[in-house]
């Protein structure tokens, strides 16, 4: 796994669990989010019912596994965790439905990549609060109806626009994670550093935030590998210094790129003069396969205004140019 993906890997989940916010006051950023979903909550509560359906969308890392348990534990809850991918038949769903106690949270993880079958099941308990088991097959095959508790479903997806309307028509309330800020990512570092015990600088805060790509996970992550480095070759005080050092050595430049980000980039601009070329030669000049360049590099590359994706292929732009400290082919000339 990059040290600079979003994904969660294994190193991070037993960390993450220990530096997981617990409460709304807790967790950084995410202001409209945090002020709305407060509001749904103390309502809820106020009334003695149980919270209406959540629908959490945003890139990974960002917090949504964070903000359904912080749900439950405003609510009083328990809360169940599963996923779309988990789900293959519709019997699973029901299983779950069905064992569901009364107000339970059930935050199901990468929603949109749920069976049809499941997912139909799932509308009608989401609306009534109550599934259809078929029994038997064929001619013979009987629904029984099962009444189910009341329960709030928080459900997280990447996107909202990959779920079919009727399911995202069912959510009371639909909220769109943002990338977090250099500031709130440093709000994340100084808080993860003070649970972790490791002492940090405001300045190597700052160096670990504005190299974080905008993810609360990155952000602790890459402040565990400047720890160790920190340890290892310092007195573990983390400074500015410490921080890009470390991350010198993990090959993570001062814009959060990686070696493969940087070898996209640089192929791009010394190879191809900054473009437009096609995905397939870009490929081939770094080494890597079509899909890694276009799922793993590109994305971020893109959203950083890096690189721009044409109808005749990939593009530089000039902020490209600039953070490989190179100039552009007509500029050289005048
Ligand atoms: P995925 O979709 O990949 O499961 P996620 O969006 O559910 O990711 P989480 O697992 O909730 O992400 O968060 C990742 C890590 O980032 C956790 O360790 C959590 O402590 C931290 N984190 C996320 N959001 C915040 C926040 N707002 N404030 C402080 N820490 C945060």
């Amino acid at each position: 796994e990059r040290l600079v993906g979003s994904v969660a890997d294994r190193d991070d989940q037993a960390v993450e669990a220990a530096l997981r916010p617990r409460d709304l006051d807790e967790f950084i950023g995410q202001e409209k989010v945090r002020e709305q979903l407060d509001l749904v909550l103390k309502a809820a509560r106020a009334r003695g019912a149980t919270a209406d359906h959540v629908l959490l969308s945003g890139a990974p890392g960002l917090g949504k596994t964070t903000l359904s348990m912080i749900i439950a534990a405003e609510m009083g809850a328990p809360i169940r965790i599963t996923s779309g991918p988990a789900i293959q038949h519709a019997g699973d769903l029901a299983a779950i439905l069905s064992s569901l106690q009364e107000g339970e949270v059930l935050f199901l993880d990468e929603i949109h990549r749920m069976s049809r079958p499941a997912e139909e099941m799932l509308y009608m308990a989401m609306e009534d609060f109550r599934v259809d088991v078929i029994v038997g097959k064929g001619p013979g095959a009987t629904a029984i109806p099962i009444e189910l508790p009341p329960f709030t479903l928080v459900g997280a997806t990447t996107r909202a626009g990959l779920l079919p309307p009727p399911l995202r028509d069912r959510f009371g309330f639909t909220a769109h994670m943002e990338f977090y800020t250099p500031a709130e990512l440093e709000r994340v570092v100084h808080r993860s550093a003070r649970l972790l015990d490791v002492e940090i600088g405001a300045e190597g805060a700052a160096e670990i935030a504005g190299r974080s790509r905008g993810t609360p996970r990155i952000a602790n992550r890459l402040l565990r590998r400047v720890r160790d480095y920190a340890q290892v070759r310092a007195d573990g005080i983390i400074t500015r210094e410490i921080a890009a050092t470390a991350l010198a050595v993990y090959e993570v430049d001062a814009r959060g790129l990686d070696r493969l980000d940087r070898a996209v980039l640089e192929a791009l601009l010394k190879l191809f003069g900054g473009g437009p070329v096609g995905l397939s030669t870009l490929a081939v000049a770094v080494g890597e396969e079509r899909e890694t360049v276009e799922e793993v590099a590109e994305p971020f590359l893109v959203r950083e205004g890096l690189l721009a994706r044409t109808p005749r292929g990939r593009v530089a732009t000039p902020a490209a140019w600039a953070h490989l400290g190179l100039v552009p082919p007509q500029a050289a000339g005048t």
